[in-house]
């Protein structure tokens, strides 16, 4: 689905990416890890373009990822996008902010955007919010919100940069859980995030990144049991 080849970012003379190299297969759910600031979130924002890279090319469905336009409008769009903070349109209803896209980007007509609107809000289990406003919902019925607006455009990819970790503890499962289902259901998912457990049961393939490259790629089970880099021993000595 997406494959990046010799990615080089540079912020300045700070050298965030490093000649990064990596393959997302259809239906591959990919978890990336490593200590702050090595790069991670530059990484997902490169794939749906809200970054531009200075070496090296990423192709979307073997396509090179398009400069600007109406071409780039749908690349975000295949490529759903979920933060850290929920970054929902706080003056729409819950059910708006899922249809808008839909409606706006893909010309779907509005019964239909909200048809399925409903039947995603129901899926991520917020079907009951569809008309309140994000203020008025859990940090965690926001994120599922945020996912079910991300699907809504049935995106090929889904980004995940660190969902949960402006969550309060109970409500982190409530979206991993969605997370796991989403993976169980096939969706081709890059997650950044330090939730091991979710890693362990969801993921196919870990990434470990350190300043900017890539230094070790495993299943989970190598790499929490068997880390080979002895900076991927160090952060799990620090997060385990
Ligand atoms: P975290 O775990 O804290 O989210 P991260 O792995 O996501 O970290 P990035 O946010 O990708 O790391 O940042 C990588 C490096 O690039 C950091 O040193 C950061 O300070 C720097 N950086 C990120 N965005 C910018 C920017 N817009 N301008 C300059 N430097 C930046
Ligand atoms: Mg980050």
């Amino acid at each position: 689905v997406v494959a990046l080849a010799g990615v080089d970012k540079w912020f300045g003379p700070l050298h965030v990416l490093q000649g990064i190299d990596l393959t997302v297969h259809r239906g591959e759910v990919v978890v990336v890890i490593g200590p702050s600031g090595s790069g991670k979130s530059t990484l997902c924002r490169a794939i749906n373009r809200l970054e531009t890279i200075d070496n090296g090319s990423i192709t979307l469905e073997g396509r090179p990822l398009p400069q600007e336009g109406k071409e780039l409008a749908r690349l975000r769009s295949d490529v759903g996008m979920v933060f850290q903070s929920f970054n929902l349109f706080a003056h729409k209803t819950v059910l708006e902010n899922v249809t808008l896209g839909p409606i706006k980007v893909r010309g779907t007509k509005r019964t239909d955007a909200e048809k399925r609107a409903r039947e995603l809000l129901d899926r991520v289990g917020v079907g009951q919010q569809a008309a309140k406003y994000p203020a008025q919902l859990s940090g965690g019925q926001q994120q599922r919100v945020a996912i079910a607006r991300a699907l809504a455009m049935d995106p090929t990819l889904m980004l995940f940069d660190e969902p949960t970790s402006a969550l309060d503890p109970e409500m982190i499962k409530e979206v991993l859980d969605v997370m796991v289902d989403l993976a169980r259901g096939g969706m081709t998912m890059i997650v950044v995030t330090h939730e091991m457990g979710f890693a362990r049961t969801a993921a196919d393939r870990v990434v470990f990144m350190s300043d900017g490259a890539i230094v070790e790629e495993s299943t989970p089970d190598d790499f929490f049991t068997n880390p080979r880099s002895e900076r991927a021993q160090d952060f799990l000595g620090k997060i385990l």
